[in-house]
This record gives structure tokens, sequence and C-alpha cells, in this order.
């Protein structure tokens, strides 16, 4: 994360002291750098250049408008799982036509909105679904893009949770079924064959399971040509890991050249579009979570640093068992001892990182780092826990864009009984 500094003695988010984040906004606060978002989209961009290809952002990795509005303006596409997420794209400023829609579970509200508003491509995950977006696009006097979620099969290698490309996970067509489900769908009326897609799982560290799915892929385009079904594009969707700990992900470029040198290769596949759907790589590193220190207590065994953010601001911990690093904001130079660091929420899995080795006093900022993916967008109420302020710093300036919620709006839509 090299958008942070210290400087004498104080981490600074790019020009900005952490501090004066915590003093103006509150805490937990999270913080985005803004030219760490720019510049990790800008090597997906050039590892791109050139070709045929569009770079779409997951939205749900982050989905805050002024993030959607930075990418789009770098020219992003947009992958997104539900009719919220697409108002979040329209709400931002962005096209619709670089919208892909995605997800097992698309509600006749949400594929009719998609309609309306034109989205580029509907991401299939079932035949009956295939025939429902059929049905609805015929009743809408509309015509629906549609690309096939394939299955490939294929182990990334990653947390069980976050896997997806595996014959057993409920996400997409099943392999053997792809090309049956192909002549089915060139057959239904409002129909418009156009890509293929796969998405095999997040927080994947090596190429090999990309490369293992796109050659699945390609074997798929091969055999619907040699049946006459051409397409438009075919879309690798995202996955790529960041480092947290000690991965060692590749970088965006060396994946790219290896899918690009695939496709290149063969014949079936090189004049189509490339799209890919990347959420974590591009965010990922690009946020950190403002948490101050409330309390540090030892039951004797073990010593815990209860701080003011907690599980409902950031899940990943209590969801996967997942690291994250953390760091004083001011390091002591008193010894460091070992803590877990916890926040008040009264469930056992309320931890944010265990057996940290930290200096500490109560009083004292962290700053949990790594955490502009799947963090604020994982965010909830529980314990009736307003959420988290969210601010992007910009060299010297801090822009507030989400407002810490208020208290009385968690509950300004419930009801007492009238008798
Ligand atoms: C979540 C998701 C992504 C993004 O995954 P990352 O690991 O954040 O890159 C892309 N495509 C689909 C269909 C997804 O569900």
């Amino acid at each position: 994360m090299d958008w942070l500094e210290s400087r004498d003695g104080i981490l600074h988010a790019e020009g900005v002291a952490l501090p004066d984040i915590a003093e103006r906004f509150g805490t937990p606060t999270y913080v985005y750098s803004r030219s760490a978002i720019v510049e990790r989209w800008g090597a997906f961009a050039e590892a791109t250049a050139g070709r045929r290809a569009l770079v779409c952002y997951a939205l749900k990795a982050n989905s805050n408008l002024a993030i959607i509005d930075l990418l789009a303006r770098a020219g992003a596409g947009f992958d997104i799982v539900s009719g919220g997420e697409l108002r979040r794209v329209l709400a931002a400023g962005a096209s619709p036509e670089r919208v892909v829609f995605s997800g097992v579970g698309k509600s006749t509200a949400e594929i009719e909105l998609a309609l309306r508003v034109g989205v580029r491509c509907f991401n299939v995950e079932s035949e009956s679904e295939l025939k429902w977006i059929s049905a609805t696009a015929v009743r809408n006097g509309a015509s629906a893009a549609v690309s096939l979620r394939v299955n490939p099969d294929v182990d990334a290698r990653t947390h069980p949770y976050i896997s997806t490309g595996l014959r057993e996970n409920k996400f997409g067509v099943a392999y053997d079924q792809a090309l049956e489900l192909y002549q089915l769908a060139v057959s239904l009326p409002a129909i418009e064959v156009v890509g293929i897609d796969c998405h095999i799982g997040s927080q994947i560290t090596e190429i090999e399971p990309f490369v293992a799915a796109l050659d699945r892929l390609i074997a798929l385009v091969e055999a619907l040509e040699a049946r006459g079904i051409a397409l438009r594009h075919i879309d690798l969707g995202g996955g790529l890991g960041i480092r947290y700990d000690d991965e060692r992900p590749p970088t965006p470029r060396a994946m790219l050249d290896a899918i690009f040198a695939r496709i290149d290769a063969s014949p079936a596949v090189r004049g189509l579009e490339v799209l890919f759907e990347f959420g974590r790589a591009i965010v990922g590193n690009a946020g950190l979570l403002l948490t101050r220190v409330e309390y540090l207590k030892s039951n004797g065994e073990r010593r815990f640093a209860i701080v003011d953010a907690a599980m409902n601001d950031l899940m990943r911990p209590a969801l996967y068992d997942a690291y994250h690093r953390i760091v004083e904001v001011q390091p002591r130079d008193t010894p460091r001892q070992v803590y877990d660091v916890v926040g008040p929420i009264c469930e056992s899995g309320d931890w944010l990182g265990r057996a940290r080795s930290l200096a500490l006093a109560e009083g004292d900022l962290l700053a949990i780092l790594s955490a502009g993916a799947y963090a604020m967008a994982m965010s909830s109420n529980y314990n009736t826990r307003p959420r988290a302020a969210e601010v992007i710093v910009d060299r010297e300036t801090t822009h507030l864009v989400r407002e810490r919620e208020p208290v009385e709006s968690l509950y300004a839509l419930e009801r007492r009984l009238s008798e």
C-alpha cells in the first residue's frame, strides 16, 4: 500500500495525517486513496492497451458512488449482481451500455430494469433464467443480449466460500450442458447470443487456474463455431488476488499477458472482444479502516485491544478467517505486547486480528489495511451500530464520500404497533 507513508512518526494517507481524519470525521472511518484506485485501474488498462477489451469493475467489492464515478471516468465497464447495483451505476452517472449483469437469481423486476435501461449483456446462469429472460423481454417488447456463464470445473485453490468454478458450486451452467443450452438460446425469441463467460472465484494468487478456465472456454467456443453459433465476446470474470499478508499474486500485466498469449494462439477466440470483471484487485489495497482503541484488557491468558470497529464494519475475519494487517498510526516506543484486536459486538466471532504484536495505549489509532474490497460493502448494522463514514484522500485533500449513519436512520423505517 504505497499510498501510506510515515512522516514524523505519524501515518499519512497520501498527504493527509490519519489522526486529522479521525479528528474531523470520527472513527471507525474507511479511508481510500484516489491515486491508488486510479493507478491500479491504469495497470489493467495498460495491460489491455491496443486490444478489443473491456475491463469491468465488479461493483460488489465496493459500490460507493465516488468509486464508481472515478472508474467510469477512467473508462471502466461494470459487473453488477443486482438491480440495486444497477441503480448505483446510473446514480453515479455511468453508462448502462458498459454494464454486464451477473448473478444466479435475477428477479423479474431486476431483469425488467436492466432491459429498460439497456445493459450490455446478461450473464445467464441457468436454463430457467434463460427462458425467463426471453419471456420477460418478449413481454416488454425488448431484446436481451446474453452470455452463458459456464462453470469450467477448475479448482481456483482459494477459500471454499470464495471458490465458484467447481462443479459442486451453485454458479453457472454445468460444462457438459453448455452446448445444449446455447442451442436452446439461439432458438428463443428476443434473445441475442453474444458471449460466453466464467468466474472461478476470488483472491486467486496463481495464473494457472485462470488459464485452465480459459482453455475450457476455448474448447466450447470451438464446438459452438462448428455448430454455426458465433460469439462476439469472451468474458473471463474476475478473481485476481491481492496481497494481504505475504501472498505473491501475479501483477495485472502478468495475468493478462498469459491470458492474451492463449487467446492469440486460438483461431476460435482470437477475433473476440475480451472482457474481465475485477473487483478486489482494483480496490482491495486502496483502502484501510481507521479505528480507535477503546480499552485494553487482559484475562490472564490473553490480552485484548477492544477497538471501535467491529465485525459489522469489517466482516471478512469473522466470515472467512481472513487476515488483515493492523498497524499503529503513531507507533510508540514502549514494549510491544501480543493482542487480539476485537470489536465491541456480543459475538466471539467479533475479532479483526489475532495475536498481533503492537505497542498500544487506550485512545490510540490503528489502521486495518487492505480494506478497500468486501469491507464496507459487506457491513451491517448489527447491534444497532451506524455504518462507518467513508472518505477518499486526494493528495492533501480529504473528501467525505459517505457520511457516518445517524443512529435514528437505523430505525426510521420501523413502526410501533398502533394498538
Ligand atoms: C464477485 C464477482 C467478481 C469479482 O471478483 P473479484 O475477486 O473481486 O475480482 C466478478 N464476477 C462475478 C460474476 C462475481 O460474482
